[in-house]
């Protein structure tokens, strides 16, 4: 470790004076046991938070964008979503598999992870809060529709929901169907309306008549 180094703990004036969640006191507890243990270096932990943090859903809308132009790079996403993003020169910043489920007219997808917050960081960023919290975890498996139309997402009766249920091994990301009255608009254009809900599954991709009135 350098002798410029300066570890969050060592300024003395300055102290973390926030009350902090018991789920976030321990998981300092945890940072801190396996730093001080030797397991992973502060230096290791800060690059990896920046990987995280550099990452946002402009990312995953410019793999969706090229997944509605392009049918050979949507079929590779679908088989293969690692190798389809590696293609973008997209990597994935966890160890997890990414798996890629498209929604089509006759079937929705919805993504959740009941166990804890497991989301494709390497293509969306960090998730939102709504999406860690109980409720969710707990309603987008009881009731999906329900909280989609909170989402502002309403479904056709006899659309198919499909809950799939992202893990730390699997990570699901939805290709979300491509709106009416978008052909012939570029790439870039496609991907403006790919907003990062539409890629949990909460809401579709918008319209252009909706993404210009924005
Ligand atoms: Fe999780």
């Amino acid at each position: 470790m350098s002798d410029n180094h300066h570890d969050e703990s060592e300024h003395e004036g300055i102290q973390l004076d926030i009350e902090l969640s018991l789920p976030a006191r321990r998981a300092l507890a945890i940072h801190e046991l396996l730093v001080e243990k030797g397991i992973i270096g502060q230096d290791e932990i800060r690059e990896r938070a920046e990987l995280f943090r550099s990452r946002s859903p402009s990312d995953g809308a410019k793999v969706v964008a090229k997944a509605w132009t392009d049918p050979a790079f949507r079929q590779l996403l679908l088989d293969d979503a690692r190798a389809a993003v590696y293609e973008l020169g997209y990597t994935l910043t966890h160890d997890a598999e990414l798996a890629v489920v498209e929604n089509t007219d006759d079937l929705h997808h919805l993504v959740v992870c009941t166990l804890c917050s497991c989301y494709p960081t390497s293509l969306l960023g960090p998730p939102p809060d709504w999406y860690k919290s109980f409720a969710y975890r707990q309603r987008a498996v009881v009731g999906p529709r329900s909280v989609m139309r909170e989402f502002g997402l309403e479904l056709n009766e006899d659309m198919q929901v499909r809950v799939v249920d992202s893990t730390a091994d699997l990570r699901y990301l939805v290709l979300p169907r491509r709106p009416a009255g978008t052909d012939g608009m570029s790439e870039e254009e496609l991907a403006s309306l790919v907003t990062r809900d539409s890629m949990i599954g909460v809401s579709e991709a918008l319209s252009p008549q909706v993404a210009s009135r924005a």
